[in-house]
């Protein structure tokens, strides 16, 4: 039924999106076609008029440090696809393929994710791909810096509960006191626990540039944590990012928004006459025993049809 109800409509409005993503293809490719905006540094107003939505987003989020994640990243990675579109697709953080080539679900799990959009739009329809984050949530260490003359993230002296409880003089000497606090950390498993928080942080200590409790932590983070490792991106960052994302969102007026994966669900918010659909995370699905894949994949395609349908 779908099929046969798009007609001329559809085609004057994919015309009208082909340019407009043509636009945007030229500007991914650093080509612009405008003029004004292949002005250098000090920008008029006019080059930022003559630029498109998309271009003025990406211009805005480009140098983006609004949470720690920018500290690990090469790439900020904010769409694919064609804006604005019929179906935007919200998955949940870049992972190494995407933070280095720029842009989302371009590793396995987004070559899955294509099958099923081809499955489930077969061309038909226009869409568009972003994460809830834009940054890599890769595991960065912690810097130890001194709070009275540098900015830091994280207070780690006494105040809070990355202190050093023994204290210099009444506990021992400044080596001593940290030898104490070397035995003492590792019996603390909810501290150990609690170390990917430090992750990307500047921790704040009175001590710098003289031997301090974070080198400790700092060492205890590496056996722990581990650098460069992926996780979950964490809350503050989802936070940090949500105003972007809604950004895009308007940019891209989508007529269905699709969240993929856990935490796109439980993050994302969709606007009033937006329908929603959640599918399972194409990485997920490769996770799964081979034999259940077909099915997995199709349960999403079979989602995203019936949202279509709707419309
Ligand atoms: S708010 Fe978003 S774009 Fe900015 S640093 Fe964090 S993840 Fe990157």
């Amino acid at each position: 039924m779908r099929r046969f109800s798009k007609c001329r409509s559809s085609v004057r409005r994919r015309k009208k999106r082909t340019a407009d993503y043509a636009m945007q293809e030229m500007h991914d490719h650093g080509v612009s076609p405008w003029p004004e905006a292949r002005q250098s540094a000090g920008e008029t107003e006019e080059s930022e008029e003559a630029m498109t939505p998309y271009q003025r987003h990406r211009e805005k989020w480009k140098g983006c440090e609004r949470c720690s994640l920018y500290r690990g990243r090469r790439s900020v990675v904010l769409c694919r696809g064609k804006l604005p579109c019929d179906v935007l697709f919200v998955g949940e953080a870049p992972g190494v393929s995407e933070d280095v080539l720029g842009r989302p679900f371009v590793g396995p799990a987004g070559k899955l994710l294509d099958e099923i959009v081809e499955r489930a739009l077969d061309g038909q329809y226009d869409y568009a791909i972003t994460n809830l984050v834009a940054c890599i949530p890769k595991a960065v260490p912690p810097v130890v810096v001194n709070k009275r003359t540098d900015d830091f993230d994280v207070d780690i002296t006494r105040k809070g509960k990355w202190g050093n409880p023994f204290r210099i003089g009444p506990d021992g000497s400044r080596s001593e006191v940290l030898g104490k606090y070397a035995g003492w950390l590792p019996e603390q498993d909810a501290l150990l626990k609690s170390l990917p928080e430090l992750s990307g942080k500047l921790l704040g200590c009175v001590c710098v540039p003289l031997a301090c409790h974070g080198n400790v932590l700092l060492r205890a983070w590496y056996k722990h944590v581990g650098a460069d490792k992926l996780s979950e991106p964490p809350e503050e960052s989802i936070k940090a990012c949500a105003p972007r994302l809604r950004e895009l969102i308007a940019i891209a007026k989508p007529r269905v928004l699709v969240r993929v994966g856990r935490l796109a669900t439980k993050h994302c918010k969709f606007p009033v006459g937006v329908s929603c659909i959640d599918v399972i995370h194409p990485a997920a699905i490769l996770r799964m025993d081979v034999s259940q894949q077909g099915l997995a994949v199709q349960r999403c395609v079979a989602a995203i049809e019936a949202a279509l349908d709707d419309l």
